[in-house]
């Protein structure tokens, strides 16, 4: 990756990040730590990886489907969804408010967004049956799906990756924001994945691990999905909160917001972090 668009796919990433700063702080709700783990690879999906995804031709048949299982890290795909020209600027200060045109949680009823989730466990199944559609009919695109490490712990989670390894669905590629802090805990004390890659492979998936904050790693580790009879599993390494010093890796970063008094300092953590990924470090 050349420097200019490392430099870019960071200004992108902090972006997404400063608005979820921002946005939460407003509807005074949200998941904050859920949202900023997940900002490199929603800045890799969104520049690059989805195909035949544009806001000027948001229905087009041909392209990818990107569904967010974690569903109450919504406003992530949202302020993505801005930076890509989906919606005006002046939703974004709606989110979680009564009537606001942004969602707690993520909605079908914002443009560029393909299905509603919260409660977890439903982004998989949904997604293995749109990668079956597609191959049943021969279409030629791909179906992502973002979950959390709560999500790898739902039983219907586990029924859709049996299926998709069954059915050789190759053209389905799961990724696990594997930061590994959920509502209550670490997930090593409530259930614990590992070796998770072990696991999904015995299943019939190709699986992988890769810094979840490494543009370059997360975007050679999507290049590198192949269409060999194998669903794809993602599994990115983050960290709760990522760029915000003194609420990274928290349990209590799951759900709230930044309070007024702390904004600017959050924003300028994520903004040192941004320069660190700049310089390469
Ligand atoms: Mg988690």
């Amino acid at each position: 990756m050349d420097k200019t668009r490392r430099n870019e796919l960071a200004d992108f990433a902090f972006n997404v990040r400063r608005n979820c700063i921002r946005m939460t702080n407003h509807g005074q709700s949200g998941h904050v730590g859920s949202m900023l783990s997940m900002a490199e690879i929603i800045t890799v999906l969104y520049n690059g990886v989805l195909k035949n995804v544009s806001a000027e031709d948001p229905k087009n048949p041909n392209r990818d489907r990107f569904i967010l299982s974690k569903g109450h890290a919504g406003c992530a795909v949202y302020a993505a969804l801005y930076e890509k020209g989906y919606f005006p600027e002046d939703w974004l200060m709606t989110y979680y408010c009564d009537n606001g045109k942004l969602m707690g949680h993520i909605s079908h009823h914002v443009p560029g967004v393909e299905f509603s989730t919260g409660s977890l466990g439903h982004g998989l199944p949904v997604a293995v049956g749109m990668a079956l559609n597609a191959k049943l009919k021969n279409n030629s695109h791909k179906v992502y799906c973002m979950m959390s490490d709560g999500d790898m712990n739902e039983g219907s989670t586990w029924e859709a990756i049996m299926f998709a390894g069954q059915h050789k669905l190759d053209k389905l590629v799961g990724i696990v924001d594997y930061n590994r802090v959920q509502a209550l805990g670490h997930s090593e004390n409530i259930a614990d994945l590992e070796p998770l890659d072990e696991k999904l492979k015995l299943w019939g998936w190709d699986a992988c691990y890769v810094d979840g904050h490494d543009l370059e790693a997360l975007e050679d580790a999507f290049n590198a999905v192949e269409e060999n009879g194998k669903p794809t599993m993602i599994i990115c390494r983050t960290i709760k909160a990522r760029g915000i010093p003194w609420l990274e890796d928290t349990v209590k970063s799951h759900y709230g917001f930044i309070p007024d008094d702390k904004v600017e300092e959050a924003i300028a953590g994520c903004l040192a972090f941004c320069e660190q990924t700049k310089k390469g470090e």
